[in-house]
């Protein structure tokens, strides 16, 4: 029979899977003998059990839960629901990754109007038992009851403002008896019962809480962003609280064992003295440094080190811990490996290299490729960052620059940030609702909070530049303004931060791209050493390949042609190909594009610098080339190119319209309509190639790739096509050049009879995006309009088109490398669809055989990272 619930003594570190990780992590703690309050884990099964058994925890984990803490009631030598002495506990949850969109912590539970009162005569601290009990009220009214906290806040707030005092410090035991009443009258207005007194009922609602969160809009979306599947579950840890509000020597804080930011080798944290984990959070007191704690309690400190170290020996990775004082005496309450930012994870791991706790290989894998994004996209432009004066400057939390319109609540950040204008989420503080908010800024900006506060770990998890803590801002979130050396910004106005100095500017400061030196330069030469899978780049002009070549790509797998056509000059001759009546008219067109076309193929070639280029022949519906009808002078100017009327080209762009242009006139079936106009690409690759070679002395082997062909007949009749071209070129030239021809794998019978098509193609690359499309039956263009309802109703875990679908679509993928491989042995094989910088599907790419993935310039480092973890944990299974 299963076993639902573990005693911390009877789990381990490796029992992450079912104990989540701060259960596993808390068992790993008791067993090496640290000072931990004991407790126990309902594990991620029940979780999962209880949804299975319609949201209700059944009688059998109900019996084990109730025997775990009679256990712990024997060791913590106290009772639950004590007159005398009560045992209480805190709940928090855990999950086998971090989640910070779940709940978190209910501390205090057991407290009831009796046993508040053996706890003020146990502990002879009647205003400690009281200020308990009311955060207990108010924790758990919000938490569990999801009745709102700010109810609460503004009770407490009138209780200090009536007392005249600023902190809640300041509140004696009497107006905290008061308040407790206050707070249990907001709880049965809300309610409609009393507020429950009974500890088993207030422990069973606060477990079932936790189970509800997993499911919660702001967790379902944090995993979608961290493919973490809803599988998985969360457990929950009850454990014996241990108090730091008892005094002035108590306390409670967190500490990292190197700085989360910059990697630096340095204890690092805050703590506060007389008070509970969520005040350190949640910034309404300004907590002190760790560092402090050496001359508050020189002893605790030095305790402290030394179990920071132990933990971070024992793990082999920093450590990011809590720890609550309770009259002089330390208890540590969690560890975990820290979330650290890109920058920070490259220095550490590069240090426990040179440290000689990890091997190169061991240390490839505690950088998560994601994460380096923001390593890759733009700092402010040194000299105008030079010029900008700062309004206002707050703690540096999460680096990176971020310019953009200032938005005051999550949502106008996320609407402004769907629409593709850069936002920067202005806010007093943030919370687990502003999830979505935060992900689809570009930069986070608070005014309270210090650098453990939940905009900077929750910025810094997600990459976003952020500025907390600054408390010089004055905003008004309901007039969407803040105030700042006498000047009021409002929504929409020009904001930048910048995450790693702090500095707040108002103005918008042009950005810089990044490059690859230092610490990550070094990691990525190990990932490299790592990888077998290529990594390539989808690029169809000299800047962004040069901008891939930089960040490590080895080629490109997918030069889109038709990206090349668009240009004002270009589109007129463009235009004239596909107006044309007759071959002539269309081969005359076709002769202005030669040119342009080989120009661009040349400067491609020299950019790359003998790296090898797949060139796709044209692929979009012919009529995204042409004007409106609307578009009058346009139009009379190609008739008045061509030689008709106005009235005739108005005919052929209705003749050209398609319902279905994803389906229809695309791809290779446009070479077999109009032959011209392979001939002309297949000129300007070779004739580019013959030239580039000649003159910069690459060995440059051209790859010709026929876009969507379903059939070996059609690949065929296009491939003669260009192979007579290429003839024709070498003889015209006296010269003769090795080259290949494939095909994009991206129409399902294309997949299905990849074995008869490999006998005519070279090599495959996998369009996965139509593949998508058409495994699917969703288009490509229109499916983000229905997918969200997916996500939110879990009929989907995440996007098709960001993630590859490996169970059906990567059937397909798989099928057709196997078929590819069995006619054609050596057969190239890549991927050249967006999810070709997917980390979970380059997982899936590199299991499969893939030779190469190929993605855009700015994923390539992820890419080759997510490649090398790929090759790395295959060598480890
Ligand atoms: C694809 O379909 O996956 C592909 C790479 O081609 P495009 O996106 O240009 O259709
Ligand atoms: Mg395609």
């Amino acid at each position: 029979m299963a076993k639902y619930v573990y005693l911390f003594k009877e789990g381990n570190a490796s029992m992450r899977e079912l104990l989540g990780g701060k259960g596993a992590n808390l068992a790993e703690m008791t067993n090496i003998g640290l000072p931990v309050p004991q407790g126990f884990t309902v594990t991620t099964e029940a979780c999962t059990r209880y949804y299975e058994d319609g949201q209700n925890i059944n009688d059998d984990i109900m019996k084990e839960i109730n025997a775990a803490l009679a256990e712990t009631e024997v060791i913590c030598g106290k009772k639950f629901g004590d007159l005398e002495n009560p045992f209480l506990v805190s709940v928090r949850s855990g999950a086998r990754a971090s989640m910070p969109g779940m709940m978190d912590t209910i501390l205090n539970l057991g407290l009831n109007d009796v046993a508040v009162k053996g706890l003020a005569k146990q502990t002879g601290n009647e205003r400690f038992a009281y200020d308990s009990y009311r955060r207990f009220i108010q924790m758990f009214s919000d938490v569990v009851m999801e009745i709102k906290k700010s109810n609460f806040e503004s009770a407490l707030t009138k209780m200090k403002e009536a007392k005249g005092v600023q902190y809640d410090t300041g509140l004696t035991a009497a107006d905290l008896k008061e308040l407790v009443e206050i707070f249990k009258g907001i709880y049965k207005k809300e309610k409609g019962v009393e507020f429950p007194q009974d500890p088993k009922e207030q422990l069973l609602e606060a477990i079932k809480a936790v189970f509800r969160s997993w499911d919660n809009p702001r967790a379902i979306y944090y995993r979608r962003m961290n493919d973490i599947p809803s599988s998985w579950g969360t457990a929950v840890n009850v454990q014996a609280m241990v108090f730091g509000n008892m005094g002035e020597d108590s306390g409670t804080g967190v500490a990292f064992t190197r700085d989360p930011s910059t990697g630096e080798k340095k204890l690092y944290g805050e703590f506060l003295m007389n008070a509970q984990g969520e005040d350190v959070v949640a910034g309404i007191r300004t907590p002190q440094p760790i560092s402090s704690l050496q001359n508050t309690m020189p002893d605790v400190y030095k305790q402290f080190v030394a179990i920071a170290t132990t933990l971070e020996d024992h793990y082999r990775d920093m450590q990011d811990m809590e720890f609550t004082i309770e009259h002089a005496k330390l208890y540590m309450l969690q560890t975990r490996n820290g979330k650290r930012t890109a920058m920070a994870a490259l220095k550490i791991a590069v240090d426990l290299v040179d440290e000689k706790m990890l091997t190169t290989d061991e240390a490839v894998l505690k950088v998560e490729p994601k994460q380096l994004d923001t390593l890759l996209h733009p700092n402010f432009d040194p000299k105008a960052i030079k010029a900008a004066t700062p309004i206002a400057k707050g703690l540096p939390a999460s680096p990176g620059a971020a310019a953009g319109k200032a938005y005051f609540s999550a949502s106008a950040a996320a609407n402004a940030g769907r629409k593709g204008i850069a936002a920067i989420l202005v806010r007093e503080e943030t919370t687990p609702e502003d999830i979505e908010g935060m992900d689809l800024s570009k930069g986070i900006l608070t005014a309270r909070g210090g650098m453990t506060s939940h905009a900077a770990v929750v910025a810094r998890g997600m990459g976003r530049a952020a500025v907390v803590g600054c408390g010089v801002l004055k905003i008004n979130e309901e007039a969407k303004t803040f105030t700042v050396g006498g000047k009021t910004y409002h929504e929409g106005d020009d904001v930048s931060i910048d995450g790693s100095t702090g500095n707040v500017y108002g103005e918008a400061i042009p950005t810089v791209e990044a490059s690859v030196t230092g610490d990550f330069a070094r990691l990525m030469t190990w990932a490299d050493a790592a990888r077998t899978l290529k990594v390539r780049t989808n690029a169809d002009n000299p800047r962004d390949t040069k901008q891939a070549v930089a960040f490590g790509a080895e080629g490109i797998g997918l030069c889109r042609t038709e990206h090349m056509f668009f240009e004002a000059d270009r589109i007129a001759a463009v235009r004239e190909m596909i107006l044309s009546d007759t071959v002539e008219q269309r081969e005359a067109a076709l002769a202005k594009i030669l040119p342009m076309q080989q120009g661009d193929f040349e400067a491609m070639y020299t950019a790359l610098e003998g790296r090898p280029m797949t060139v796709r022949y044209l692929d979009p519906p012919l009529h995204e080339f042409l004007p409106a009808k609307s578009m009058t002078a346009e139009i009379a100017a190609i008739a008045k190119e061509l030689g008709t009327t106005p009235e005739a080209i108005d005919e052929k762009i209705d003749a050209l319209h398609e319902f279905n242009p994803m389906m229809g006139h695309r791809g290779c079936r446009l070479a077999v309509t109009y032959p011209e106009i392979a001939k002309m690409q297949t000129r300007a690759v070779i004739q580019a190639a013959i030239k580039v070679k000649k003159e910069k002395g690459y060995d440059i082997v051209p790859e010709i790739m026929i876009p969507l062909v379903c059939e070996v007949k059609e690949l065929k009749f296009v491939k003669n096509i260009v192979v007579e071209t290429i003839e024709e070129v070498f003889k015209e030239q006296n010269t003769e050049l090795q080259y290949h021809i494939g095909t994009m794998i991206e129409i399902p019978r294309a997949a299905l009879l990849a074995d008869e098509i490999a006998t005519e193609a070279e090599f495959f690359s996998f369009g996965t995006n139509d593949l998508t499309q058409m495994t699917f039956g969703f288009s490509r263009d229109d499916a983000g309009k229905f997918l969200e309802s997916y996500y939110t109703n879990k009929v989907f875990e995440s996007d098709p088109f960001a993630k590859l679908d490996q169970k059906g679509v990567g059937k397909l993928v798989k099928m057709a490398a196997k078929a590819g491989r069995e006619t054609r042995p050596n057969i190239k094989l890549g991927i050249c669809g967006e999810h070709g910088g997917d980390p979970a599907t380059i997982e899936f790419c590199h299991n499969i055989g893939l030779t190469y993935v190929s993605c855009s310039p700015f994923r390539v480092p992820i890419a080759r990272l997510a490649a090398a973890h790929a090759a790395i944990n295959a060598k480890m299974k």
